[in-house]
Order: C-alpha cells, then structure tokens, then sequence
C-alpha cells in the first residue's frame, strides 16, 4: 500500500462526529425485545432514544430504521414465540406496529421530540417516482425537526423479513438520502473474525477492505429467536454504504454514545474513497 494511501486511511479510522450531519441508526427486533424476545423491552427503547436525543441537541439529523413490528405482535396474539410461516409474522407486525410506534412516541415525547412512521420495502427503493417521494417526505421531516422512524411494510414486503431485519433496508435509506454514517446496532460489541462463541476469536475494530472478511463463519439471526439479521446482512449493508463513500459503524446501544465520540469501540467500517 502506498505511503499517502496508508496516512489517509489512517486518518480516517476514526469517527469524527463534528462532520456527520445526517445520522442513519438501525435497530433491530432481538435488541428491542431484551432477553424475553415476545415483547419490547421499554428500558432498550428508552436506551436508544437518549442516545438520538443528544444527537439531536447537537443539531444532527437522526432518522432510525427500527424493527420490532413481529416482536410487539406477539404477546397481543397470544404468542410467545416468533410464528414460522411467512403471514402469521406478517400479520404479527401488522399488530405489533402500532404498539412498536406507541412506545416510541412515549419515548421521544420525554425530550418534546416529534416522530413519525415511514413504512417502505426494498422494491420502494427501485422505482423513481417511490424514491423522489421518500427523499422529499424525509427531507421535509428533518428539516421540520422530526425523527422518522422506518419500518419495513410488512404486509406487502417480505424480504427484510425473511432475511435482513431491516440491516439492507438501512442502507439503502442512507445512500438515498445522503446521510453521513450508517450505525447499526448490535447485541454484541462488534465484527469478530470468527464466531464471537468461538475460543480465541477476536474483535476488528477497523475494516478498510470488506472484500477480505471472511462470512462463512460468521453468526446468523440474533440472539432473542425473534430478529431475523444476523452479521451476514450486516456485512452486505457495510458493502452497500461504504462503496456509496459512506461510513458504517457497528455497535451496541451501551457503546454507541463513546463510538460516536470517537472512541475504538464496536467496529467501523471505513467508507471508500
Ligand atoms: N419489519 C420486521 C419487524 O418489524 C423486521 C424484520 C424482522 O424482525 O425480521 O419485526
């Protein structure tokens, strides 16, 4: 590697939050849910909303991409396990939405912060007229001061679903909307390069070339049995942003207030020059 090349990257490795002005967070359903998995944990909701508080107190924009639809259906429904089938889980976040949106007005309320519900799908994501109109209703939001939330839309889409717990739907929004980090937030405290259960494995603070990790050993969904991500789409949504030129950040909702401050905790995933 080139001397100059190396001396950029080095200068890089490190968040600098003076210059995000537009933050993407995701969150995903095994880390709303905590250990019980069948219902929102109000504590980790309440966790997260601090953290964007402060941002917000910062003057940055903040938009989260949260799941948590399926997770809040279930106990309403007599669950108390993530259903298998494709339209019970639909139907399940079809019941938990509402509740999922409740809690976080609840929450946003205690710092007088407004926020809304953006609920889209992948396919959204490939049609110009759908793009134009989530770009100018997001914008507006933000300037106005509001946290969008995102969500999949579970009744008419199923791929975050089956396989991302919304890890690839944050990325895209990040790219459309320029925004310049996306952080999405983990159970554990970053990439490691092997099976975090694994003996001897060992966390990546810093990854300048995604090209070179290794995904055959990495984990799958999350913890709680209710998510449906896992460090595979996470990787995928890295590859996404940061050939966009836009830093990803992975980390756990304790870590995030010192990983924004520039702190080498979780791992970040430089953006491509
Ligand atoms: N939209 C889903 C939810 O809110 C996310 C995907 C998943 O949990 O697997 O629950």
């Amino acid at each position: 590697m080139l001397l100059t090349q190396r001396i950029l990257e080095l200068m890089k490795m490190s968040i600098n939050i003076k210059d995000i002005r537009r933050v993407v967070i995701k969150v995903g359903s095994s880390t709303l849910t905590g250990k019980a998995g069948a219902n929102l944990d109000p504590k980790a909701i309440d966790d997260l909303v601090d953290v964007v508080a402060k941002l917000k107190s910062s003057n940055k924009e903040v938009i989260v991409v949260s799941s948590g639809a399926i997770a809040a259906g279930l106990a309403p429904l007599g669950l108390t396990a993530r259903p298998s089938d494709l339209t019970s889980q639909q139907a399940a976040a079809s019941v938990g939405q509402g509740l999922l949106m409740a809690r976080y007005t609840q929450s946003f309320n205690r710092f007088k912060i407004t926020t809304s519900q953006i609920l889209i799908t992948l396919e959204d994501i490939t049609k110009e007229t759908h793009v134009a109109n989530i770009k100018g209703v997001l914008n507006s939001l933000l300037k106005q001061g509001v946290v969008p939330i995102i969500n999949e839309n579970d009744t008419v889409g199923t791929e975050e679903i089956k396989y991302g717990d919304n890890d690839g739907l944050a990325a895209r929004v990040t790219k459309l909307i320029n925004a310049d980090l996306l952080v999405l937030i983990t159970d554990i405290d970053g990439l490691y390069d092997a099976n975090p259960s694994t003996p001897g494995a060992k966390q990546i603070n810093l990854v300048s070339d995604i090209s070179k990790i290794d995904t055959s050993s990495l984990g799958g969904a999350g913890s709680a049995g209710v998510g449906s991500g896992g460090m595979i789409t996470k990787i995928e949504a890295a590859k996404v942003v940061t050939s966009a030129g836009i830093g990803m950040l992975l980390t756990r909702i304790s870590d995030l207030t010192s990983a924004l401050d520039g702190k080498q905790v979780g791992t970040y995933f430089l953006p491509n020059s």
